[in-house]
Formats: structure tokens, C-alpha cells, sequence
């Protein structure tokens, strides 16, 4: 259903993302993990043109995109088709918690406004957060703001969604809450590519687990094959810092 092949990118000089190839089932749940600066959260942009990627094929349902002449209409039809949480929220400050999950439904998807104020306030409900419909960000704590941004990604019922260690930002004290959101998430049997340095929730929630190192995938599997027996001696030396 999601298939990636040869995608590359290269920033200046340095290779980022060297010929990842990559095939996801609908439903799945891939989680990414791998040291800083390995092409993680550029190997996410790159699947919605965040990032231009070089070079690469990418298909999400009935769209096949080829990225080295992607044309206006296909971006747009990628960016349809996926929901992106980022570390650090990245919700519009001048917009209340319904304003910023309405963004999106209107100005990418062209719902009428009455519409998307119906979906975002559903949405507000299944987060826990319909009391909060009119507040802005700065008045909500860091775990409420970003289940704002999971719902503003929830909202637009994509076929991927997609999460660059969401939790990362956040204060201990609201880490929980964000991860028992992605729970609920998952349960909808939503297909979920998941940064994250959170290893315990990894290993609950994957279906499949990728290392990254250097802009490669360089070992998957099930999360007892990643965690319980590693064989790359790259990911045995990230699993003993991290763990
Ligand atoms: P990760 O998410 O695994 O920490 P990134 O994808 O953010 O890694 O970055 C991979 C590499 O690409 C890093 O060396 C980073 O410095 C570089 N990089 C990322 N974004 C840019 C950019 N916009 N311009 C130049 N270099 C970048
Ligand atoms: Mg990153």
C-alpha cells in the first residue's frame, strides 16, 4: 500500500538519505530508530516533499510519485494522503486548538469550513480535549498541545500518518498522555511510521522496527528480533546508550 524505492537526498555535499527502500502494509506500524543526524526525521520529510528528495519512487495507495520530476499536483496528492506530527508541534500561535486542526481540512483538502469545524471538534472530543476548542496554544501545556497536533494529523484521515519523535519536546510529566493518544491511534488501525527514542513504547507498539544509521536502513525486524537478539554490531552499540 506504501512503497518506497531508491529514495535518496543529498544536502549540499552530504548524502542523507542513500537508496532507501521501504514497503509498508496497510495497517502497519513501523517504528525508526537510530543516532541523531542519520537521516530519521529527513527520510519523514522527504515522503511529503517537506524536503525535496533527490531522487526515488514513492507510492501512497493509487499515487505513485517520482520525485526527481514530482510536479505541483502529485505534492499536494502526497500531502493528502499523509498526516505529519512534528517534535515540536509546530501549531500556529494565532490560531485556537479548532483553528489549527480546521487548517489543514480547508486549505489542503477543500472542505468547507463548516465541515472541517465539525471534524476538528470530533476530533477535539477523541483527544480529551473538547474544553479546549477556543484556547490557543500558549495556554495549553506541552502534552495538550501536541495532541492537538496528533489530531490536527488524525483529522485529515490519511492513509500514512507520520511521527517525528513527538514526544521528544515534551516534559516527562506530559510523555504519557501523548503516548496513550498514539495508542488510541494505533488501535483505529491507522498505518503509523513512528520516530521515536522512546524504546519501551517501540517494542509495544511496532509491528516492525527499522535502524537507521547513515542514511541506510541497516537492520529491521519484529521488536524481539531488534531488542532481544541485534545482529548489526551498529545497533548493539545504540541499543546499550539508549537502554
Ligand atoms: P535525524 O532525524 O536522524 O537526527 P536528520 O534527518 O534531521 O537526522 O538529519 C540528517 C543529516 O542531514 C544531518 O547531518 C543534518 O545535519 C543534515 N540536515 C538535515 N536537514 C538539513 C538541511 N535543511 N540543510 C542541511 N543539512 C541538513
Ligand atoms: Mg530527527
Amino acid at each position: 500500500m506504501i512503497s518506497i524505492t531508491g529514495l535518496t537526498k543529498t544536502f549540499g555535499a552530504t548524502p542523507v538519505l542513500d537508496q532507501i527502500d521501504l514497503d509498508i502494509a496497510e495497517g502497519e506500524r513501523v517504528v525508526i530508530i537510530g543516532p541523531s543526524g542519520t537521516g530519521k526525521s529527513t527520510l519523514l520529510r522527504c515522503l511529503n516533499f517537506l524536503d525535496r528528495p533527490d531522487a526515488g519512487k514513492i507510492t501512497i495507495g493509487d499515487l505513485t510519485v517520482d520525485a526527481a520530476r514530482a510536479r505541483k499536483a502529485e505534492i499536494l496528492g502526497l500531502r493528502r494522503r499523509t498526516g505529519f506530527v512534528f517534535q515540536n508541534y509546530a501549531l500556529f500561535a494565532n490560531k485556537t486548538a479548532q483553528e489549527n486542526i480546521m487548517e489543514a481540512l480547508v486549505t489542503v483538502q477543500r472542505l468547507p469550513k463548516a465541515e472541517a469545524a465539525a471534524r476538528a471538534q470530533a476530533v477535539l472530543a477523541e483527544t480529551g480535549l473538547a474544553d479546549k476548542a477556543n484556547s490557543y496554544p500558549a495556554a495549553l501545556s506541552g502534552g495538550q498541545q501536541q495532541r492537538v497536533g496528533i489530531g490536527r494529523a488524525m483529522a485529515l484521515n490519511a492513509e500514512l500518518m507520520l511521527f517525528d519523535e513527538p514526544t521528544s519536546a515534551l516534559d516527562p510529566e506530559w510523555v504519557g498522555e501523548v503516548l496513550d493518544l498514539m495508542r488510541r491511534v494505533a488501535e483505529q488501525k491507522q498505518t503509523m511510521l513512528i520516530v521515536t527514542h522512546e524504546m519501551q513504547f517501540a517494542r509495544e507498539i511496532a509491528d516492525r522496527i527499522l535502524f537507521m544509521h547513515s542514511g541506510k536502513i541497516v537492520e529491521q525486524g519484529t521488536p524481539a528480533e531488534i531488542f532481544d537478539a541485534p545482529q548489526d554490531p551498529r545497533l548493539k552499540r545504540f541499543l546499550a546508550r539508549v537502554s
